[in-house]
């Protein structure tokens, strides 16, 4: 009786529809996009036109197909937020309750769960949602391996993920000019040097903030992408299946990393 009652609150609450599939995605793998009800019309059309462009500019720029599959949840608030990350993740209530409260967006083994929220003030979580797809691209790169430079892993979601909200027109999202000034008015920001492993960067995050964080990782990211284009960004990811993070560096974009992290000033 449970879980025919289970199975019908999924039918009724949840509509699932399979987005256009681009060519970016190979044959073997699904994008599945749970819309749920209440997730307004605009706010869909928005994250659907995000996702393709994403898959696309990976298609496009790396040549790289999705290889595994990935389903993408789009909660229209906090509430069905809360509820999804039970739902998917095995959550507590307490857990999902507190990732509900301090998160807009979270990806675990190929599942990406968004709060869409309102149409008007979403633009934060598509940000997320593409800043989560590119995490998926990373690992399905590196196999995994890439964390031990976490400056590269952020700052690489947050340069994709703005340049695809600029390309598909979701106004205000100048999310360079965003981060400089965050910095620029902060008292300071991280070395990159002392971003490398996940401690470093938890420890940053607090003894900073998340804002002059990430920011100071997206621009040194940004810096890499004036200097040499996109393409060596997952060229790194690549390489990093069978060397370190070091050695990828300087495969990917012919510098060492120690020098780059010494002469990088974020403005
Ligand atoms: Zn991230």
């Amino acid at each position: 009786m449970k879980t025919k009652s289970l199975v019908l609150a999924l039918v009724f609450g949840i509509f699932c529809f399979n987005i256009y599939l681009s060519p970016a995605v190979s044959a073997g793998a699904r994008i599945d996009l749970l819309v749920e009800h209440g997730v307004e019309k605009e706010a869909e059309t928005q994250a659907r036109l995000a996702v393709n462009a994403i898959f696309d500019f990976f298609h496009n720029t790396y040549g790289l197909s999705l290889e595994r599959d990935i389903k993408i949840v789009l909660t229209p608030d906090k509430l069905n937020y809360k509820d999804a990350i039970k739902q998917w993740y095995g959550a507590s209530e307490a857990a999902a309750g507190l990732q509900s409260e301090i998160t807009s967006g979270l990806q675990s083994r190929g599942t990406i769960i968004i709060n869409l929220g309102n149409i008007h003030n979403n633009r934060k979580q598509l940000f997320v949602l593409c800043h989560e797809i590119v995490h998926h691209f990373q690992s399905q790169e590196c196999q995994n391996q890439y964390g031990s430079i976490r400056w590269m892993t952020e700052g690489v979601a947050n340069a994709i993920a703005a340049h695809i909200l600029a390309t598909v027109g979701i106004r205000g999202a100048d999310y360079q000019k965003q981060w400089l000034e965050t910095l620029k008015k902060a008292r300071g920001w991280p070395g990159l040097e002392k971003l490398h492993t996940p401690q470093e960067w938890f420890a940053a995050l607090q003894a900073y903030n998340p804002e002059v964080t990430y920011g100071t990782a997206s621009l040194a990211v940004l810096n890499l992408v004036r200097w040499r284009g996109y393409q060596p960004l997952f060229a790194y990811f690549s390489a990093l299946k069978q060397t370190s993070p070091e050695d990828a560096f300087y495969q990917a974009f012919g510098a060492r990393i120690d020098d780059f992290e010494k002469q990088f000033r974020p403005f």
